[in-house]
């Protein structure tokens, strides 16, 4: 059994795909090429922003945003310990300073009340840093409370980036993950709902001078040409195969979203009686694409036991994440305690990830499901 299965979609579209790899190499523009374009402005219809910037990864997503918004030392970002580090790690990279708060205990997702305490607490106490946005995550592509996050930065004159790269396709009162916050930041990564084969991201956003920003830092910081350069910018563009694969998943994205809904709703039916486990809770508001299913254990024990037995019946399974980042050696200079944020220490020594993909079969889930009854 595979915790993701990226093959047998492969095989499914081969012939697309291999048609469309096939198209970048007779045309030979490796570099910004048509399927960019062609890319860009299929994922924004879908998303529903106004302005689609692919880029390198995720991870630069997020970094071109916060470039675009001028973050310098000095500046301070909100965001969540309990993600994956290229969160908060671009943050520092700017010499700013990242301020975690801690994350609802149900949804796992930043706690919009800790952002409040921790702003009010910042301009009470610190002199040295200034709070200019908030980096929300969709954890396990489940949407952050969004109306309430643009609430409080609103009240405070902050930015709000989404940090969607585990919720492209995820949906929240309506509205579709990546156009959540002022800019939502999409990963391609291959292992997130919808991946190339490489690495490759996107920003999304209704702005149009962010837009125009994200778009020459991609490039060097061009301005009217590529020798013209009017900022300090980097390489960041999308490859253009990976744009070529990108529009041949895309095509069965939407079947995708369904099948993977599938697979959830079976998990949550089998397993939400289950004594000692907790399966995810949604929010009535929103619709998870699952790029996770994670459930809690009663504590490091249990979890272990429980990831150990599915492991003897050939079960992989995952921890995200087992060190929150405030306690990671990366953030040391931050001075974090632990005991600090004590919702995410708690749900990290807990938390672990079953094997989630749309094409995971009903008999593979009665296999954990009678593995992990005896957990
Ligand atoms: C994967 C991921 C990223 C980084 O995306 P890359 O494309 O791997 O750079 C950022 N944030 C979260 C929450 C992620 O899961």
């Amino acid at each position: 059994m595979k915790f993701i299965d990226l093959e047998f979609q492969q095989k499914r579209i081969q012939d697309k795909i291999e048609s469309n790899i096939k198209t970048v190499l007779d045309h030979g523009q490796y570099i910004m090429g048509p399927e960019i374009a062609a890319l860009e402005n299929t994922l924004n219809q879908y998303i529903g922003s106004k302005h689609a910037i692919s880029c390198s990864s995720g991870t630069d997503a997020l970094f071109l945003s916060l470039l675009a918004y001028n973050i310098v030392p000095g500046d301070a970002i909100i965001t969540t310990p309990f993600t994956f580090i290229a969160t908060a790690e671009v943050i520092s990279l700017l010499g700013a300073t990242p301020v975690f708060v801690d994350i609802d205990p149900k949804t796992f997702n930043i706690d919009p009340d800790q952002i409040t305490k921790k702003i009010i607490e910042i301009k009470a106490t610190r002199n040295d840093i200034m709070v200019r946005g908030i980096i929300a995550v969709d954890l396990f592509g489940l949407p952050a409370d969004y109306d309430r996050i643009n609430a409080i930065a609103k009240e405070h004159n902050l930015f709000v980036i989404e940090d969607a790269a585990q919720s492209f396709g995820a949906v929240y009162k309506g509205k579709k993950a990546c156009s959540l916050g002022d800019v939502g930041c999409a990963s391609f990564f291959p292992a997130k709902p919808l991946g190339c084969y490489g690495d490759g991201g996107m920003c999304f956003t209704d702005n149009p001078v962010l837009a125009e920003k994200i778009g020459s830092l991609r490039v060097h910081g061009k301005g009217g040409h590529k020798y013209d350069n009017i900022r300090i910018g980097s390489n960041s563009r999308l490859d253009t195969i990976q744009a070529a694969i990108l529009l041949a998943k895309f095509e069965i994205f939407p079947e995708e979203i369904t099948l993977r809904q599938q697979v959830a709703s079976r998990y949550q039916k089998k397993l939400s009686n289950h004594p000692a486990l907790i399966t995810p809770y949604i929010p009535d508001r929103s619709m998870s694409i699952w790029a996770q299913y994670s459930i809690l254990a009663k504590n490091e024990v249990h979890r272990k036991d429980c990831m150990s037995k599915l492991k003897n019946h050939g079960i992989p399974t995952a921890v995200y994440y087992p060190k929150p980042l405030h306690l990671q050696g990366a953030f040391e200079y931050l001075q974090y305690r632990e005991g600090e944020l004590p919702v995410s220490e708690n749900i990290a020594k807990r938390i672990f990830s079953l094997p989630m993909h749309p094409y995971l079969t009903e008999e593979e889930q009665e296999d954990i499901i009678k593995v992990l009854s005896a957990c």
